[in-house]
This record gives C-alpha cells, sequence and structure tokens, in this order.
C-alpha cells in the first residue's frame, strides 16, 4: 500500500487537468485510467468529431468552387478507411501527449479499473492504493434507451470505429451528438435520417434558432422526421438487403445499414461501489457536490467529484475549468476561486453550426428578466457568391435596466470561434453600448455582432 495526497479516478479532461496541477502544487498524485488517456474528449468525442466534421465540411467546401474559378475540380473519391487510420494515428499522438504531461508533472499512471474501497482507498487490480482525498473524474457513457432489439443499434462510441462507412443512417435523438454525426455522415455521402421526439431540433434553444436550424439541415439534404418516438429495432437478414430496421410508435418501420442511438449520456459511476464511501447518486444519476466538489456523502469521506459526473454542462473546458477551481481551493488555499456557470458558451458542430452563451430568451422570461433582443439574418458572403441561399442568424439579447448583453446566440458558419470573443465580452459586462461603439472587422460575419 502507497499513500498520496490524492488520487484521482479517470485520465480525461477533467482528471488529468486535476493531476497535473495538484503535482504542481507539490502533491503526491496517483492517476487511475482503465483505458486511453484523454477520456471521451480525446478518443471517442471531441477531437476525432471535428475531425470527422471537418472532412464533412469539405465537401461543402468544394462542391462550392466552381464559383471560385475552379469549374473542372471535383471531391472525387472518400475513403472512409483513410480518415480513419488517420484520425486514430492523431488520437495515438495525442494519447502520448497525456502520458508525458502527467509523467513530466510527477503524476504516478496506474492502469487500470479502479473501485472505491472507502472513502481513503481505492483498488486496482487487486491492489490497494491509499488517498487522502479521491477525485473522482470518470466521465460519463451513452445511454441505450431499454428497448426490444437495442443493442441492434449503435452508440456515438461506436461510430468512431466503424469498419465500413454506412450507405444510409438513422440518428435517434436531436441534441448536440444527434445533429453532429447527422452532419457528418450526410456530408460524407450517407443518406441520412435524423428520428426526433419533439417538433423541433435541440430542445433547449431559443424557437427561432430551432426552426432556423432545422431550415438549415433539411437544406444540406438530411431527411428530419420529427414527432418520431422509437419503439423496438428488429434486424432484417435477407440477403442482399440486410438491415436494421427502426420501429416507430406510429406504426411506421424505417431501415438502414446503421441505426444509432444519440439519445443522451449518463455518469459512469456504476463500476466505482460509490457505497464504499457512503455516496449516493441523485435522482438523474450524478454526484452532489459542495463549492470545493467534495461529494455530499454519509461518511463525510474526502471523496470529490466534477466534469460529466456532477449536474453541471457536460462540456470539456467545464471540466477542465472545474478541475483548476478544485486544485486552487484543496491545495492552492484559495477558497475563493469559482468557474463561472452563468456564461457558459458553447457550439453545436452541426450544419449549419450553433454557438451561443449566456442566457437564452425563453430562460430570460422564466426568470422573469426585462430583456431586449436584437437580431439579424444576412447570406455570408463565401457561400452565397457560390449561390447558396443558406443564411447565417445572430441574436443578442441584453437586460432592459443595465444595457448589459447577457445572450449572444448565433447559426451559421464560424458560430464556434466567432463566439468565443463574445463570450469574453458578455464575461466582461458589455453593454449593447460597447458592442455598438466597438469597430467592426470588414468583410465578415462576427462584424454583425457590432453592426446590429
Ligand atoms: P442531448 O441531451 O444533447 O440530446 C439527447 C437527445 O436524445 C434529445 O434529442 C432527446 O430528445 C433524445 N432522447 C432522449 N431519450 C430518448 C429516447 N428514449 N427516445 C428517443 N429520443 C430520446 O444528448 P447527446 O447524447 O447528444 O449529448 C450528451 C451531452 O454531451 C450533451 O448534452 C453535451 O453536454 C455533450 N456534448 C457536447 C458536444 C459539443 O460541445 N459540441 C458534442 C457532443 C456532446 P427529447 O428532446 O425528446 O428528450
Amino acid at each position: 500500500m502507497k499513500d498520496y495526497d490524492l488520487i484521482v479516478i479517470g485520465g480525461g479532461s477533467g482528471g488529468v487537468r486535476a493531476a497535473r496541477r495538484a503535482a504542481a502544487c507539490g502533491a503526491r498524485v496517483l492517476l487511475a485510467e482503465g483505458a486511453d488517456l484523454g477520456g471521451t474528449c480525446v478518443n471517442v468525442g471531441c477531437v476525432p468529431k471535428k475531425l470527422f466534421y471537418y472532412a464533412a465540411t469539405l465537401g461543402t467546401t468544394l462542391s462550392n468552387i466552381g464559383a471560385y474559378g475552379y469549374p473542372n475540380a471535383t471531391v472525387g473519391d472518400f475513403s472512409w478507411q483513410t480518415l480513419l487510420e488517420n484520425k486514430n494515428t492523431e488520437i495515438q499522438r495525442l494519447n502520448v501527449i497525456y502520458q508525458n504531461l502527467l509523467q513530466n508533472s510527477g503524476v504516478e499512471i496506474v492502469k487500470g479499473m479502479a473501485t472505491l474501497k472507502d472513502g481513503n482507498t481505492i483498488t486496482i487490480n487487486n491492489t490497494e492504493y491509499c488517498g487522502a482525498h479521491i477525485l473522482l473524474a470518470c466521465g460519463g457513457e451513452p445511454i441505450r434507451p431499454p428497448l426490444p432489439g437495442a443493442e441492434l443499434a449503435a452508440l456515438s462510441d461506436d461510430l468512431f470505429y466503424l469498419k465500413k462507412f454506412p450507405k444510409k443512417v438513422i440518428m435517434i435523438g436531436a441534441g448536440y451528438i444527434a445533429l453532429e454525426f447527422a452532419g457528418i455522415f450526410n456530408g460524407l455521402g450517407a443518406d441520412t435520417t435524423l428520428c426526433y421526439r419533439a417538433d423541433l431540433p435541440m430542445r433547449g434553444l431559443d424557437i427561432d434558432l430551432q426552426q432556423r436550424l432545422a431550415t438549415g439541415i433539411a437544406a444540406t439534404g438530411i431527411t428530419l422526421r420529427p414527432g418520431s418516438t422509437p419503439q423496438q429495432l428488429t434486424q432484417n437478414d435477407t440477403p442482399p438487403n440486410t438491415s436494421t430496421e427502426l420501429h416507430l410508435q406510429d406504426g411506421t418501420v424505417l431501415s438502414a445499414d446503421l441505426v444509432v442511438f444519440a439519445t443522451g449520456r449518463r455518469p459512469r459511476t456504476s463500476a466505482l461501489n460509490l457505497a464504499a464511501a457512503g455516496i449516493t447518486p441523485t435522482k438523474n444519476g450524478t454526484l452532489a457536490v459542495d463549492e470545493n466538489y467534495r461529494t455530499s456523502n454519509a461518511n463525510n469521506a474526502p471523496v470529490y467529484a466534477l466534469g460529466d459526473l456532477i449536474n453541471t454542462p457536460a462540456l470539456t473546458p467545464v471540466a477542465t475549468n472545474e478541475a483548476e477551481v478544485f486544485v486552487r481551493r484543496l491545495f492552492g488555499n484559495d477558497t475563493q476561486a469559482t468557474v463561472d456557470y452563468k456564461a457558459v458558451p458553447t457550439a453545436i458542430f452541426s450544419q449549419p453550426g450553433i454557438a451561443t452563451t449566456g442566457i437564452s430568451e425563453h430562460a430570460a422570461a422564466e426568470q422573469g428578466i426585462d430583456i431586449e433582443v436584437q437580431t439579424s439574418s444576412f447570406k455570408p458572403m463565401k457561400s452565397s457568391f457560390a449561390g447558396s441561399s443558406s443564411e447565417s442568424y445572430i441574436k443578442l439579447i441584453s437586460a432592459r435596466d443595465s444595457n448589459k448583453v447577457i445572450g449572444a446566440q448565433m447559426l451559421g458558419d464560424d458560430a464556434a470561434e466567432i463566439m468565443q470573443g463574445i463570450a469574453v465580452a458578455i464575461k466582461a459586462g458589455a453593454t449593447t453600448a460597447d458592442f455598438h461603439g466597438t469597430v467592426g472587422i470588414h468583410p465578415t460575419s462576427a462584424e454583425e455582432f457590432v453592426t446590429l
């Protein structure tokens, strides 16, 4: 048995950041990880997804270049195998970088699945490790709804290792993952259908953005099926047209060679033996924590949790910010450190893309905040020159009493890149006058935010 100041379970975005920062503060740190370092973000999430997204949008770019003087340019054949191999090489490179970052910081890495023995002890491969503090940073996992035949569908983790590129795909759900992968499959040439229960995709967005998103997605060639509730899946093994069949509650049967559940994620805690530390998850599976990220547990155990395990936005930058604050509070004597959850910017790498920060119109109404809303829609120069009718859309939401901008939204090209800067302005307390008084960069889509 060895003793540590901090044991971190989980080598993803939050766990790696916490381990490195704690070690930099002089703590003796052990990090346990059962799979590749980097967690969901690096291995089966943000990073490989963005590479696939780039591949998918390259096709759109190339199909527009005739107007730019390349009349004979063709996209040519797409090789899924090449994309997959190059993606795997890149991810392996990042796995090594993560390992080096940890080792160079003095963190001891143990490969294997960790379980809690009690509030200070974990077990990995029958060896016990003792820590003054234990941080749970095990992230989340995709949910497979309990429907008959559900095992016939893929989950998002599987999409990063498909042996064969599908000709026909059905995505179930209309959240982040469904929209992003629908855009990827469609962009790379698959016949793609999006089945979702609601009337509009991406619950939680303001309705005007949802409507424009649905119009924009449909314009890319994806078939939208709102009001579709899945009931069961079956396998049709009659050659030559073997397929997976999705039965909807209204009696419709759709078939495809790949059906994907993109129906949410849950904290990955089932193998942890939380009860050994007196921890009981909340109703939605997340762990309740205080401002130090210490779990509420019956044993008063020094066990902490962050990232996708707790009830904050399940986003990599949120997890890394939480890790910073966790370490500053525990090892840096900085009891004032906090994460600002009010204006967390986020982007959906759908096509068209969406990015938002701060409060939405409907959330402002729910909270009784009197707001002023300014919007603008416009045709971005790059695609309209090539004959595309696609429109970008931006929205600024300000509090009427203070004129402070408290929310911003964008649909269209470069939304994610533009929104990061807007998020800084909002965090700094910029008013509508500050936005209007800022000189634009011309000609860009971003300047629309200062010329409203
Ligand atoms: P989301 O919560 O975003 O969306 C889940 C979707 O599944 C919703 O459309 C929901 O529909 C639907 N759904 C849920 N249960 C069922 C069911 N039983 N049958 C049919 N449909 C169902 O989850 P994701 O899995 O897409 O993403 C999980 C999280 O991961 C996100 O919330 C985000 O925090 C993070 N993420 C972030 C990304 C980014 O930053 N770009 C990218 C990918 C993930 P309904 O509205 O009807 O409930």
